[in-house]
């Protein structure tokens, strides 16, 4: 480091963090898959891990383009992120609180990419590198439309039927609170706190 870096430098830089990112996904992907339970979530993990094998390949495109060596350096960022989803795998959840918390832990990932992308894709516009920044806006592209897609599925069903066991045994008080309500006061001013927790 006997220069001062450059913008181009930190570009670099962060297309090598963008690379290993890519890599740690596509073995990550696959264990999504297998953990979820409706059929439409594993679909949309393992559409999305052929994906972003292509988007690893369009970062070679990149690199080439940039007369550089495809080279990864380590993203504690998608690391992290991909811890926490192993976490989640570990716990002990009905089938639709599973597939609701791994949309969870596949979308901080795709945040975490739009991010990077969508910084990666500024730079190369800004300095001028337009082919790398169109092949930067394909993937990007396909980043929001994967977190699109999660978005769909979690709203589409699955966050309600996780919902339906959220609380467990007390949404079967739901009816007889009615009941227990004329038994005492204490019941009675009970029971509306225990709703107002929804
Ligand atoms: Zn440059
Ligand atoms: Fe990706
Ligand atoms: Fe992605």
């Amino acid at each position: 480091m006997a220069e001062t870096g450059t913008l181009h430098d930190a570009f670099i830089d962060e297309l090598r963090d963008a690379y290993d990112g890519e890599k740690q996904l596509t073995k990550a992907l696959p264990k999504l898959a297998k953990a979820a339970s409706s059929p439409e979530l594993r679909d949309a993990f393992e559409s999305h891990l052929e994906e972003t094998r292509g988007q690893i390949e369009r970062l070679d495109q990149v690199f080439e383009q940039l007369d550089e060596k495809p080279r990864g350096k380590h993203c504690d960022g998608i690391a992290g992120i991909i811890e926490e989803g192993k976490s989640i795998m570990e716990e002990e959840f009905d089938d639709a609180t599973m597939d609701a918390c791994l949309i969870a832990a596949g979308q901080r990932a795709e945040h975490y990419e739009i991010a990077a992308y969508g910084t990666l894709m500024a730079w190369a516009r800004a300095m001028g590198h337009d082919e790398v920044a169109d092949l930067l806006e394909e993937t990007l592209n396909e980043e929001k439309a994967a977190d699109e897609k999660l978005t769909t599925l979690a709203e589409g069903g699955i966050n309600q039927q996780a919902s339906e066991s959220a609380h467990g045994d007390e949404d079967e008080e739901e009816e007889p609170a009615m009941a227990t309500a004329s038994a005492g006061r204490g019941a009675a001013k009970r029971a509306p706190a225990k709703r107002a927790r929804r």
